[in-house]
């Protein structure tokens, strides 16, 4: 009987190498790819035709690069292919974990990732998902030498591996619009195409965000009062755990005593960088970059301060730019292991500031998953248990609901901490803005955290707190039973500074 080249010490051909690991690819890491084709099939021979041909198409795919690498880079190839093989079994870790889709933006927010938010994610099942799904098969590879026969063989078996896609993409002709319409949830299951390919989108994304800003037109008259605007920006905080909007709960006792005004709001994007610069710009721009309202500001005679424990802002042009680090390096006694550190002696800008009208901005991190439990101190918390496990989908959801809720009442304690230290200057006109970037599943319907794409996301990661508070001197805020959004930040903030600008638009204002 044949071995296939199989035994001890003897060599393996080119074939059965590639078909080896392409089948070990397509049974280790699709098994979410599979479940999701089998949830949305029809139970008829049509369906199944279609998830076979699904099977053997990924399987010629796999075949078709596997033997081109190898062929084309011998001991380079083998490199490669262990890369995405460590890199498939991480993926599969977190599609299985948090179930999230590995698309452009999940790609973006993965590279933005910094050591110390990406330490969050380890455990003990992630290096177990690496050793027997990476590490292991890759040591198969490097061990077991290959004949890698001749170009001819080579050539026979790449178009082999073509002409099979070929013909079972021909027989699912009449699907087309059924692929068509789940491709963005099924590539993002893809390995190790969800990655690579959207790795590459990505990039090319970035490189357009980071284009020079398009400048807008100077303001052209403004008021003569002295104004502070602060503008919180939340992380992940979604409105449905705000008492605000009706949650049984009270999470926010505090910013409710001071009469905050809650409007109904819409994220205009699931992930942070381009909720983010929504909030910052004064329209939609997809691919490109107004000039942000910090910049704006700043450049046309406003005091901007900004601080940030978060990441993901459009590129700022001020001097008075502020991280964790940098706050902890002025206040030495401030404790900067929460959000707190932000809001430490905010007075002080106000007390810096010679001009008119002054802006802080403060980019949070409070509600930003998985562990929940670890952004506020344990002497505000006032929900328990507290699910404390990075395994949210192991996790008990009233646990994770704690956890969460308590992130809230954090958010309240230190929003109300800005209207209490507002209070102290009555000659200025104040305004607190809250406004979320984005919303967050904890679990409802199976999904966790954010970022699903905005035309399919649930309610749970769109809808978001736009919490207003003005000082008694201020114009108050209009009433209105509409939505708002993210644009209207800030054409409000231009209306409260009382900034007369050609691109203003009154139905994105939110003040009388
Ligand atoms: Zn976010």
């Amino acid at each position: 009987m044949r071995n296939f080249g199989l035994a001890k010490g003897e060599k393996v051909s080119l074939f059965i190498m590639s078909l080896l690991l392409s089948g070990f690819t397509t049974i280790a890491f699709h098994f979410p790819f599979f479940n999701t084709v089998l949830e949305n099939v029809s139970s008829n021979f049509n369906g199944y035709w279609l998830t076979f041909s699904a099977m053997v198409i990924m399987l010629a795919l796999n075949f078709f690069f596997y033997s081109l690498l190898l062929f084309l880079g011998r001991f380079a190839g083998k490199c490669i292919i262990a890369f995405t093989l460590i890199a498939d079994a991480v993926t599969l870790y977190f599609i299985n974990t948090y179930n999230v889709l590995i698309d452009r933006d999940m790609m973006g927010n993965f590279y933005n990732t910094q050591y110390s938010e990406a330490s969050s994610f380890f455990s003990w099942i992630l290096l177990l998902y690496i050793l027997l799904l990476g590490v292991l098969p890759s040591v198969f590879l490097f061990v077991k030498k290959v004949n890698y026969g001749t170009v001819k063989g080579f050539f026979k078996n790449i178009g082999l591996a073509l002409l099979v896609i070929v013909l079972f993409l021909l027989t699912n002709f009449k699907n087309v619009t059924w692929i068509d319409s789940q491709a963005p949830v099924l590539g993002s299951k893809l390995m190790p195409w969800s990655y690579t390919i959207n790795t590459f989108r990505y990039y090319n994304h970035w490189k357009k965000i980071n284009q020079k800003e398009i400048l807008l037109p100077d303001v052209q008259a403004k008021s003569n009062t002295k104004d502070v605007v602060v503008l919180i920006i939340g992380e992940s905080a979604r409105s449905m755990n705000f008492s605000f909007y009706g949650y049984q709960r009270e999470t926010t006792p505090l910013m409710r005593a001071d009469s905050v005004v809650a409007l109904k709001a819409k994220a205009s994007n699931t992930n942070t960088i381009d909720a983010v610069k929504a909030i910052l710009s004064h329209q939609s721009a997809k691919g490109e970059l107004y000039e942000i309202l910090p910049n704006y500001l700043n450049r046309n005679g406003v005091d901007v301060y900004w601080r940030r424990s978060n990441w993901g802002t459009p590129p700022l042009h001020f001097e008075h730019e502020y991280d964790k680090g940098k706050l902890k390096e002025i206040y030495l006694q401030a404790d900067a292991q929460y959000d707190g550190i932000l809001f430490h002696n905010l007075h002080d800008h106000i007390e810096q500031s010679t001009a008119d009208k002054v802006f802080i901005g403060i980019h949070t991190y409070t509600s930003h998953g998985p562990e929940y439990y670890k952004n506020s101190p344990d002497s505000l918390k006032l929900f328990f248990p507290e699910c404390r496990s990075v395994e949210m989908s192991q996790a008990k959801y009233e646990e994770l609901i704690n956890a969460y809720d308590n992130s809230i009442v954090y958010t309240d304690f230190l929003v109300h901490g800005v209207i209490e230290m507002l209070k102290k200057y009555p000659d200025r006109r104040c305004c607190v803005l809250f406004v979320s970037d984005h919303g967050e599943s904890l679990g409802e319907g199976g999904l966790y955290m954010h970022g699903v794409p905005l035309m399919m996301a649930p309610d749970y990661q769109t809808d978001i707190p736009f919490l207003v508070w003005t000082s008694d001197n201020a114009p108050a805020v209009k009433e209105t039973d509409g939505q708002v959004s993210h644009y209207h930040v800030f054409h409000s903030i231009l209306k409260f500074y009382g900034m007369e600008t050609p691109f203003y638009d009154e139905s994105k204002n939110i003040f009388k």
